[in-house]
């Protein structure tokens, strides 16, 4: 399928979408089935052939890595910044922003979706702030600590492709190109020693690796399973008994949540 007739009539993709992808291609279709059932009020049928294979990775290939900066320590805003956009259905995020900081854009900086119709991309950053010169910019708050090896495979490479997808989200709303975004790990315990942000840049070769992610994911008919202790322990169509591919029982103690319908093999 070209680029151009993916994007005229696109299968809706989210930020978190990528890295559901990412991580696993079957986790995104399984979770797509589920969606598409909730609204057939039926079961839906997975595209995966039943004769798949498990693969050893996902397809998309990661995005480009040249400026990303990792920086130690909390992440400090600058007083002149202003806070734009904040995500009210997220809880649990930092106070970030003084009272006298916080000018919300209407009608997008209170909390509405934010979408890019042309790219079938919707979705919502924590936090957009708006510097004096009029740059702007997405911030991704992770209640975790900040892992060491961050591009490595233990590491959380894949809130990068979260950020550049915010990257143009907040293009398409505000009409001006964000020059990176932030992903913030905020793990307040051990005095800010576990605290550190990451710097993800968003120039041409972020957006152009984003526009083709979409057209990948959009047209692979497999997505085949990735299973991995890591992925699977943590992973809702395994807690909800939804794939026969996974590699861990879903991990013990986690909150089971809401049953949701289940897709047909
Ligand atoms: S259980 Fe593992 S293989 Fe199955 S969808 Fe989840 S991450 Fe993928």
């Amino acid at each position: 399928m070209s680029a151009s007739a993916a994007l005229e009539s696109p299968e809706h993709l989210t930020p978190h979408d990528l890295v559901t992808y990412f991580r696993c291609p079957h986790e995104l279709e399984i979770l797509e089935a589920q969606r598409r059932s909730r609204i057939a009020g039926s079961p839906v049928q997975l595209r995966t052939p039943l004769g798949t294979v498990a693969a050893r990775a996902s397809p998309l290939s990661p995005p480009p890595l040249d400026g990303l900066e990792v920086v130690d320590g909390r992440l400090e805003i600058d007083p002149t910044d202003t806070l734009v956009y904040s995500d009210p259905a997220e809880a649990g995020l930092p106070i970030l922003f003084a009272t006298e900081q916080i000018r919300l854009d209407p009608p997008v900086g209170a909390g509405a979706t934010l979408i890019d119709r042309g790219w079938g991309l919707s979705g919502r950053p924590d936090f957009v702030v708006q510097r004096p010169g009029g740059a702007i910019f997405p911030i991704e708050y992770k209640s975790t600590h900040l892992f060491r090896d961050y591009r490595g495979s233990h590491g959380r490479l894949f809130d990068t492709l979260q950020v550049i997808a915010e990257c143009r989200l907040v293009q398409v709303a505000w009409g001006r190109r964000p020059a990176h975004g932030i992903v913030y790990y905020g793990d307040a315990s051990g005095a800010g020693s576990r605290e550190g942000y990451v710097r993800i840049p968003y120039s041409d070769a972020e957006e152009r690796w984003l526009r083709q992610a979409l057209v990948a994911i959009r047209s692979d008919v497999i997505r085949a399973p990735v299973p991995s202790e890591r992925h699977c322990g943590g992973c809702p169509p395994n807690r909800d008994g939804l794939c026969r591919f996974a590699a861990a029982p879903y991990g013990a103690g986690r909150d089971r949540g809401e049953a949701l319908p289940r897709p047909l093999y």
